[in-house]
């Protein structure tokens, strides 16, 4: 494996860095309070092509690979996560699917606003009957002459009020269950379609959450994602290539969190002596940082992978658990060594606190992550 990188993604990562550090991080308790992200936030951020991390170059992105991709992705984890989220999500599993499923001709026709950032995308799997058993759809699309006909409700879908690009799962067979699926891409505009309740969260304020209803939903046949059936599988894919950049935002927060909890031990004093000066704190910093190193390894070996085009499963879901629970303790530690200060809103580390706590939740819980590890390390051992 070799992660040197190149000059120009050295000034892509610094940019990047900068611009997170020094105008997102100062709006990042603004985002919190108004649950909103500033509209020159984003359009910086399209002028710097953050929108088009996913999407080759000839339709208009950056063409990164996934080291690259992960490499930008860790310093957009160092600040607010709901503004990270909602990157992050269009880049994931927005975008993905017609880069990775797409036919040319709806490349062409949507690749290139989606990589502007003239329109946001989203991903549309998760239903209110199917969460951890995604293969189970209630949503179904039928084939009326040159439309899909779709019908049912989809809940939790990031980014669905801002979005106008869905790719959508639905059952066009239930009988074949998870071969029964199909993927589409539905348009914010598709007569039937509609945004329902907009949820209320613990935290990543600025992402918005919503339900997405279809009501004999017209969606024209040239948008099928893909194959017919290939849907469920289609979803996996997106999914487990999102992995390494879900853990590489991770990854940012937590070397964050370090470098605020060095400074503030190091500010603070008690009994006469910097908190620093106390082995039970520095224990607490040295457990972070073995964290985040275990982490920074894992993201960047599944993120290689990808870039190989090797089988990344089981790899995928080692990244997703260990970073998602890296990220919840080095919060927690973190939080300890602020001690009251950490619980208040005047610092950013209850926010983080909060915001960790999804990462084990959203794109498979840390439970399926576990279940795909161990059926898969079932399989390989099954061949010996
Ligand atoms: C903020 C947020 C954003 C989201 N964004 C999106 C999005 O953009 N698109 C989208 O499609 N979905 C999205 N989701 C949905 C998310 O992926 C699901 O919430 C998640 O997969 C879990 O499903 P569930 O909430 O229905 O929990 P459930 O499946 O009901 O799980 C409840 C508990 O049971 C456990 N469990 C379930 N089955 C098993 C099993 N077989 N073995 C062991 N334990 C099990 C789970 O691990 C969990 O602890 C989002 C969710 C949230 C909260």
């Amino acid at each position: 494996m070799n992660f040197s990188i190149n000059e120009d993604l050295a000034m892509i990562i610094k940019t990047v860095k900068d611009f997170v550090d020094s105008e997102v991080d100062l709006v990042a308790q603004q985002i919190e309070e108004e649950n909103r992200i500033p509209s020159q936030i984003i359009e910086t951020a399209k002028d710097m092509g953050l929108f088009g991390l996913s999407i080759p170059e000839e339709y208009g992105g950056t063409g990164l690979d996934m080291v690259g991709k992960c490499m930008v992705f860790e310093q957009l984890g160092r600040t607010s996560n709901g503004f990270t989220t909602f990157i992050g999500a269009h880049n994931g599993i927005g975008t993905v699917g017609i880069v990775e499923m797409g036919n040319e001709a709806q490349k062409r026709k949507y690749l290139p606003d989606l990589a502007a950032g003239n329109r946001f995308g989203a991903f549309a799997l998760t239903e209110p009957g199917a969460g951890s058993d995604a293969s189970n759809l209630g949503t179904t699309a039928v084939l009326k002459e040159d439309k899909y006909i779709l019908n049912g409700t989809k809940h939790f879908i990031t980014n669905a009020t801002d979005a106008t690009v869905f790719t959508v799962m639905a059952a066009t067979d239930k009988s074949k269950k998870a071969k029964g699926i199909t993927s589409f891409i539905v348009e914010k505009d598709f007569p039937g379609f509609k945004i329902g309740t907009v949820e209320r969260k613990m935290g990543l304020r600025g992402s918005h959450t919503a339900e997405i209803i279809f009501e004999d939903c017209e969606v024209p046949v040239e948008n099928l994602l893909g194959q017919e059936g290939q849907g469920y599988v289609n979803a996996l894919k997106i999914l487990a290539n999102g992995r390494a950049g879900l853990a590489a935002r991770n990854l940012g927060s937590m070397q964050k969190l370090l470098e605020l909890s060095v400074q503030y031990a190091q500010q603070r004093a008690q009994f006469g002596k910097s908190i620093a000066s106390f082995q039970a704190i520095q224990h607490m910093l040295a457990d972070m940082e073995v964290d985040i190193q275990a982490t920074r390894a894992l993201t960047y070996k599944v993120a290689w992978m990808v870039d190989q085009g090797m089988k990344i499963i089981k790899d995928a879901a080692v990244v997703k658990y260990f970073a998602s629970e890296a990220y919840g303790r080095v919060a927690d530690k973190a939080l300890q060594i602020f001690g009251g200060m950490g619980y208040m809103k005047d610092f950013p580390i209850e926010r983080y606190y909060r915001d960790a706590r999804i990462t084990r939740i959203y794109e498979g819980t840390s439970e399926i992550q576990k279940n795909i590890i161990s059926a898969q390390l079932l399989k390989e051992y099954e061949l010996i």
